[in-house]
């Protein structure tokens, strides 16, 4: 798909299972998850390594819930239409699955 949003899980992924189809962790600036507030100050591409860009999808680890990367770093809550765009890419619902079952296995959730 052409000019398709990044894809970013964020925060901590220790506990991800190795070799999922994150990239390289990399620092970002700290922004707050739009549902748990978590502070997420680092995160990894889906399949590749670029730094996120304002208008990326990006899946909280400590809640699964699904952000979006706004102007200047923030995070904000995705609208309708981004929502009903992200629940047909596959990758990122099993990014979305495996952030859920490591937010439980934490027991934030
Ligand atoms: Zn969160």
């Amino acid at each position: 798909m052409a000019n398709a949003p990044e894809k970013y899980a964020g925060g901590s992924n220790r506990g991800m299972e190795e070799g999922l189809i994150l990239g390289d962790k990399q620092r970002v600036p700290a922004a707050h998850c739009a549902y748990c507030g978590q502070l997420n100050d680092a995160a990894s591409g889906v399949e590749h390594n670029a730094k996120p860009q304002p208008g990326d999808a990006m899946v909280c680890l400590g809640c699964s819930g699904l952000n979006v990367y706004a102007e200047g770093g923030k995070l904000r809550r995705p609208t309708p239409e981004e929502v009903k765009r992200a629940s047909k890419d596959l990758k990122l619902q099993m990014v979305r699955l495996a952030a859920f079952k490591l937010a439980l296995e934490r027991k934030k959730l």
